[in-house]
């Protein structure tokens, strides 16, 4: 399947599991939900979490993964041939 987005061509299959927090590691600064422009990170009851919907809307941009300081969040880019494709015109 393939979702059309204004200069996005998304395709969801294969894709897999990405990015991961371990909550255990997670010190609450919410670095995560200010830096993704998906918005695709979240907090409930003071814990924090990622989207269940995030494969088809991240932009794969490691923005979470770059600024989380105790390394809670991993992140790999999904594999070969799956993922975000960027189109320009
Ligand atoms: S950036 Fe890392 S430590 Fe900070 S809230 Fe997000 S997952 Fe937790
Ligand atoms: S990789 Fe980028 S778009 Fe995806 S969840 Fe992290 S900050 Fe958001």
């Amino acid at each position: 399947m393939k979702i059309e987005l204004e200069g996005l061509t998304k395709r969801i299959p294969g894709t897999g599991d990405f990015i991961s927090i371990d909550n255990l590691k997670c010190n609450n600064c919410e670095r995560c939900l200010f830096v993704c422009v998906m918005s695709l990170w979240r907090k409930k009851e003071g814990k924090v979490y990622l989207a269940e919907d995030y494969q088809s809307k991240c932009l794969e941009c490691a923005a979470c993964f770059q600024v989380c300081d105790p390394g809670a969040i991993m992140f790999k880019y999904p594999v070969g041939g799956t993922g975000i494709v960027i189109e320009k015109g």
